[in-house]
């Protein structure tokens, strides 16, 4: 059944229709709510003039999507890079509303995005493109409409002037129209680290589901930002030998396991893994289809595709990243065996605490690292044991066993609110 039409080239949007598809199809969604659940809610495209440090006047284009929110406010991150384009942040968004009715925390799914490479701007650039950016979407985001949180290319820092430019305009100081805030404006312990920690949370599960030992199970890990960086420490720690690391700018391999440590170290002096002593270099895309226990994509999408799937060697792929694997190479790894654990599920750890985060704010109380980390980790494993369970039961990828749990949820409470008017 064609909903909507594809869009103009693939990739996430495709990708992010195909897995709703196959859900809708499994849990026998008749066609005016599968085209409900296609279509985001609302979408805002704003433009976004820049005043360089030089005097001169550059335009971007922004986009803040919202994908649903029959069970409550929209939630999802805002992302800098050059590659941002409205499709990215509908599949994004999309993506939002499935993982927080997976995990079962109060939100729809949504996603912002400025087409700009953070890279080759100043702070005080970045920090005036964030509050022009806030300032265009401020009508529709808010504590109860949607609230952001950091993506690729934007950190604590952005949320901070986000959270500022809202409150002056409001008048009051707003902490929970952001989440993954810094701790002194009201941020939550365990928030910087709860995505990597949920996903090596996963990771064990997974490793376990295959009877595969933990001590020295081999993992290579792409992508060294605020996922991929925490999850190579954690993986480290619980035993397993990481053996690869890329980021943007280059890979690098220790057959004995990387010192991930003294690699954070490295990264922090020279900006990144590249060049680290004590690893050889390889090629970015060779990480991909080294022989591992595990593989954790955790920078970009579509990494893993048609062109290089059936070169894969992982026993286990476990999604950091949201959308690396595509439609395509899904299936490909589904027919080596390949076990993937999608990212609604793999890394939904960071909203997980985003939304303790808000729970945080609007109560204005802290909880204590402790108990951060130890509902997390409930959460996480409620996760996968009901999304283990239904692709049991039901004889499905984990995938399809995430989306349609998820999709069930978000069907059910739209049944119960009703079709307004
Ligand atoms: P980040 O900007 O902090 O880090 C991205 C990393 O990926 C950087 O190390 C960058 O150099 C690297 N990278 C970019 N392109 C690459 C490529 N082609 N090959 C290898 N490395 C490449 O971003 P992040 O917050 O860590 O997000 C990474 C992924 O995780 C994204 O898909 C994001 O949507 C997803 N995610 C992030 C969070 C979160 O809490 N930050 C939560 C859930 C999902």
């Amino acid at each position: 059944m064609t909903v909507l039409p594809a869009p103009t080239t693939a990739g996430p949007l495709d990708d992010a229709r195909t897995q709703l598809a196959a859900a809708v199809e499994l849990l026998g969604i008749d066609e005016g709510q599968h085209r409900m659940l296609a279509t985001p809610r609302r979408e805002l495209t704003v433009s976004v003039p820049l005043r360089r440090d030089d005097g001169s006047v550059e335009l971007f284009t922004g986009h803040r999507v919202q994908h649903n929110f029959s069970r409550g406010p929209a939630k999802g991150g805002l992302r800098f890079s050059a590659q941002v384009d409205i499709d990215e942040v509908r599949a994004l968004a999309m993506w939002m509303t499935w993982k927080c009715a997976l995990v079962d925390v109060p939100y729809g799914g949504a996603k912002g995005g400025i087409a700009i490479d953070p890279r080759v701007h100043s702070t005080a650039e970045l920090e005036r493109v964030t509050r022009r950016y806030t300032s265009e979407i401020l009508p529709i985001i808010g504590p109860d409409q949607d609230i952001p949180a950091p993506d690729i290319g934007t950190s604590e820092q952005t949320m901070a002037w986000i959270l500022d430019t809202y409150s002056v305009s409001v008048g009051h100081t707003v902490p929970a129209v952001v989440t993954g805030k810094p701790l002194s404006l009201g941020g939550s312990l365990g928030r910087a680290s709860a995505t990597s920690r949920g996903v090596v949370h996963i990771a064990l599960a997974a490793l376990a589901h295959r009877g595969i030992r933990v001590d020295g199970a081999t993992a290579a890990v792409q992508g060294f930002g605020k996922v991929g960086r925490d999850a190579a420490r954690f993986l480290a720690q619980a035993g397993l030998r990481v053996v690869a690391v890329s980021d943007v700018d280059g890979a690098v391999h220790a057959a004995a396991g990387l010192d991930v440590e003294e690699l954070g170290r490295h990264v922090d002096r020279t900006g990144t893994v590249a060049g680290f002593p004590g690893a050889e270099p390889i090629d970015a895309a060779e990480l991909l289809e080294l022989k591992l226990d595990l593989l954790v994509p955790a920078a970009v999408e579509g990494v893993l595709n048609e062109a290089n799937a059936r070169r894969v060697q992982a026993r286990i792929v476990v999604e950091g990243a949201n959308g690396p694997t595509t439609t395509a190479a899904d299936e490909i790894l589904t027919a080596r065996d390949v076990l993937v654990v999608p990212d609604i599920l793999a890394n939904s750890g960071g909203v997980v605490v985003s939304y303790f985060e808000w729970a945080q704010a609007n109560q204005s109380y802290r909880w204590s690292e402790r108990e951060v980390e130890g509902r997390l980790g409930d959460k996480m494993t409620a996760a996968w044991d009901a999304v283990l369970a239904f692709a049991g039961r039901c004889d499905v990828t984990l995938r399809l066993a995430a989306t349609a749990l998820a999709v069930d949820r978000v069907t059910e409470a739209h049944r119960l609110r009703g079709l307004y008017p």
